[in-house]
């Protein structure tokens, strides 16, 4: 039985990736902040170490997967953003690897946006200072720059960056990692959105092509099978599962 790690694990995506892992047969371990197998808050180091000391004790040194769903959106302060989005990422993919290593078949799932392609081609700063791994600098640059829409794309600009750099070593030690990076799913990170007084009708009025919202567990069906041997070739790329978002905004780039 594939023991996974998932993070974000007590709501939407995450919880529906649980589910839906669970029921292909794998071992669940969840991470999130409250209401978890391992309650860990991924924006502070302390939380970091000890989600992955847990983690590596719940699996005994050896984990078949991993995937990374926690994440905080527009309505969090900028450098909560980034410290989650970006370091409770990385910090638990290094922390793990030894253990993925061991693992069978070994395979790694970050949860991106198709937010992220707004730096596409003009990185901001932050981008960065987060890839050169100072999260005291990305943390201040998004915090001076008070706009939390964009401490969001690029946080999931740069891990997705971040998966793609290391995918060549990774994939030279047998670890497969890919990214999805979802347009707008109905969650409560979603809801928030909505609801909130500078995003909200911005967010309403950016519609996917098939004229919806999608739901966690068309995120989480495409998460399956990436982690499944089904999907044995497929490493380093990043899959829009976003209703069609992305071809709308950038036609020309793929
Ligand atoms: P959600 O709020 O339902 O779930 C996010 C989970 O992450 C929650 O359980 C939360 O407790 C956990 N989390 C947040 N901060 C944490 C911390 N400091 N430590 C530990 N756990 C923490 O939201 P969701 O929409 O399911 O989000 C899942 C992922 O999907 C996120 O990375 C989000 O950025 C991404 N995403 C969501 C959408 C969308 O429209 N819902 C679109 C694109 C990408």
């Amino acid at each position: 039985m594939p023991i996974t790690a998932v993070t974000g694990a007590a709501s939407g995506i995450g919880k529906t990736v649980c589910e839906t892992l669970k029921a292909a047969g794998h071992r669940i371990i969840g991470i999130d902040r409250n209401n978890a197998d391992i309650n860990a808050d991924l924006s502070t180091a302390e939380g970091r170490e000890l989600a992955v000391s847990a983690t590596l004790e719940q699996c005994q040194g050896r984990l078949d997967g991993l995937v990374c769903c926690a994440g905080v959106g527009v309505t969090f302060p900028s450098d909560m953003i980034v410290g989650v989005n970006y370091f409770g990422v990385t910090k638990l993919l290094e922390g793990l690897q030894d253990a993925l290593q061991q693992g069978e078949q070994p395979a790694v799932l970050v949860i991106g946006s198709v937010a992220g392609n707004q730096m596409v081609g003009r990185p901001h700063e932050m981008v960065s200072a987060m890839l050169d791994d100072d999260e005291t600098a990305a943390r201040r640059i998004a915090l001076d720059l008070a706009e939390p829409h964009t401490a969001y794309a690029a946080s999931k600009y740069a891990v997705s960056s971040y998966v793609r750099q290391q995918a060549p070593a990774w994939g030279k030690q047998g670890l497969r990692a890919n990214v999805i990076a979802p347009g707008a799913v109905e969650t409560p990170l979603h809801q928030a959105a909505k609801d909130d007084p500078r995003f909200g009708e911005a967010v309403k009025n950016f519609v996917a092509p098939l004229g919806r919202a999608g739901t966690p567990q068309e995120i989480a069906n495409v998460v399956a099978f990436l982690q499944s041997d089904q999907a044995s070739f497929i490493h380093g790329s990043v899959f829009f599962v976003d209703g069609g978002m992305d071809a709308m905004v950038r036609p020309g780039q793929f």
